[in-house]
Formats: structure tokens, sequence, C-alpha cells
């Protein structure tokens, strides 16, 4: 018999999700963030990161393979001796997770340790800072303090390319770029090389970004281990307006953010939904070379979530409740340009 829907519990939220759901996505239906850095909807599962780990509990089962009910007339769960990573777990009838345990959030933080142990603290000059998510899941989850008592290791940043540059000092190895690498060149050439302390991204790198998509491996690495050298050192992220803009681009969709200053677009990127993943890839062409207003269709503001540093004074926010409505026409001409300072 195939269900159509499988019910679960999630932090004591009833989920009706569809089969082979993992439990990322499904806890997303029920409103909860289940914090991650390898995990990309995009991409296949790694399960590199140990972020996501939480407790799954499935229900105890009788001889007649029913469920086996409490004094209380609930099901009995019996949860697992170890945590369970989210993204490669999918959801099954009865399942119970829980993601805010003192076991998983005793996890994290050590997750983020290990993460933080060789990552440098340059977040003052890294073009990542306020789109970051190890800067913002190391501030939910980390500890103030490391115990890590040897030497970072250590690299020199590398251009690959006219567009991208690579430092591998801040790289957590979460095998986004791999996978991205993957899945736009026809042949391998994109890797870790070495184990441990030692492990890098290949230099084979290099044979990657002579492809027409390669500036997508910039947007989905979660920190600021590849940047966009068009944009490097220009203008912190918050200073600027993320507008949605589109083009007609025989390569791809041709729908970007640009993020502006006034009339000058400083970047483009790919568009990413509200749980900062991109959406669809975006061709070199569009992300680099297109960097005049006369370029695009400015559509709009892009939404972005309160919290975020920017959103600071002057953006419509996504899914708040106190959202702040932008004032139409306060600074634009264009029809889009619709913000409110
Ligand atoms: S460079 Fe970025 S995307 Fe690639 S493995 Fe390192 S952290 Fe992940």
């Amino acid at each position: 018999m195939s269900l159509e829907t499988v019910n679960l519990m999630i932090d004591g939220r009833a989920v009706q999700a569809a089969p082979g759901t993992n439990l990322i996505e499904a806890a997303r239906l029920a409103g909860i963030e289940i914090p991650h850095f390898c995990y990309h909807p995009q991409l296949p599962i790694a399960g590199n990161c140990r972020m996501c780990l939480v407790e799954v509990g499935l229900p105890k089962l009788g001889p007649d393979r029913k469920p086996v009910l409490g004094a209380d007339g609930r099901p009995l769960v019996n949860f697992g001796p170890k945590l369970t990573i989210a993204c490669n777990t999918t959801v099954s009838e009865g399942m119970v997770v829980l993601t805010r345990t003192p076991r998983v959030i005793k996890a994290r933080r050590g997750v983020m340790e290990f993460l933080l142990i060789n990552h440098p603290l340059d977040c003052p000059v890294c073009d990542q800072a306020g789109e970051c998510d190890l800067q913002d899941l190391s501030f939910q989850h980390g500890l103030v303090e490391t115990r890590f008592e040897e030497g970072r290791r250590e690299f020199d940043p590398i251009d690959i390319g006219p567009f991208i540059k690579l430092h591998m000092n801040r790289c957590i190895l979460c095998y986004r770029c791999v996978f991205t690498a993957n899945q736009i060149t026809n042949q391998r050439v994109h890797g870790v090389l070495y184990r441990n302390d030692a492990a890098e991204i290949s230099t084979y790198i290099q044979n990657a970004v002579e492809n027409d998509f390669s500036g997508n491996m910039i947007d989905v690495c979660p920190v600021g281990a590849l940047t966009d050298r068009t944009f490097r050192f220009k203008s912190r992220v918050w200073f600027l307006k993320p507008m949605n803009a589109s083009r007609e681009c025989p390569k791809c969709s041709g729908k970007v953010t640009a993020w502006m200053f006034g009339n000058a677009i400083y970047r483009i990127t790919g568009r990413k939904d509200k749980y900062n993943e991109l959406e669809e890839f975006i061709c070199n062409e569009c992300r680099f070379e297109k960097k005049d207003l006369s370029d695009w269709t400015i559509e709009g503001p892009k939404q972005v979530k309160r919290q975020s540093v920017i959103s600071a004074n002057h953006y419509e926010n996504v899914e708040e409740p106190n959202v702040i409505k932008p004032i139409e026409g306060v600074m634009g001409k264009d029809e889009g340009d619709k913000v409110t300072k």
C-alpha cells in the first residue's frame, strides 16, 4: 500500500508530508527551520556538515505490527540512541522528530566548534558578511570562545579564473560547489583533495570555471570561500538594495537579483528563496557582464527576512507579522523601484 501523505510530529506540531520528503523540508512545512550548511534542495544530499542533527523516534510496534499505546492512550515512541541527520532521513508514518532538545543543542554547539576551528575570524573584511550562513548559525548556536590551541591551517587566496576568488581558509568543506561543478560540467573536474585538516577544494576547479554557469558556485557557497571578483570589496551587502531584475537571455532564465546603490548595479546574483537557497542557476554573462541599469528590467525590491542585516532600515520583509509596507514612488522613477527609504 502506498501512502499519499505521511503523518508525523515535529516539535509537537502535526505535519503531513509526501513520502520521500526529508526532515529539513518536512520541518519547513511546519514553519520550523533546521540549521544546515551542506544541504541544498537543488543538489545531491551529502550529509557532510552534521549541523542538522535531530532526535528521531518511531512508534513502538507490537507483535501485530500495530503501534503500542501507553497508559494515556497515545502511541509509545522509541527514540534512537544517537542523533540523526535530518537532510538524509525521510519521513515515515508516526515518526516523532525533536529539533530543540538539550542533546540536539549540545550537538550543534559541538559541530559549530569544529567548523570554526580553522575558519578565520575575518568577517569584517569578508564579502560574505551579512549573508553568511556560518556567521548566522555561529551566532545562534556557537560558543563565545574556542578551546582550540593549535594554529589554524592557512592557504593563500587563489584566483580561479577571471571571476572567482577561492579563500580556502574559509572553506567548511560542505561540498556544495563540488556538486554544482558536477552538474554544470560533463566530466568530474572539481573535488576535494586529501583528508582531515589537509583537505582542500581541488585546484581542478580551474577547469570548472571555464563553464558558462561556474558563477553559481559562488551563490551556493554558504561561507565566503568563493567570492565574486567583480564585486570584491566594492560594498558591504547591507548598503545595497537587492532588487528583482530580469532580461531576455538565451542561456538562462535571466531572472536575477541586482544589488543596487542608487541607479548603479554593484553585483548580480541568482535569486534566493526565503531559506536563503538558490532558486535556479544563472549564466556568467548575466552575472558578471551585465552591470548596466539599461541591461535589466527592474521588477521591484526583493523581500528580505526582517532578522537579516540586509533588511536594516529600508525593505519589505518576508513572512513577518510586522512587515514594513513599501511607500510607493518614494525613491524611484522606475515603476519597480518602490522602497521605503
Ligand atoms: S568552497 Fe564553499 S561551497 Fe565549496 S566546499 Fe568550501 S564552503 Fe562548501
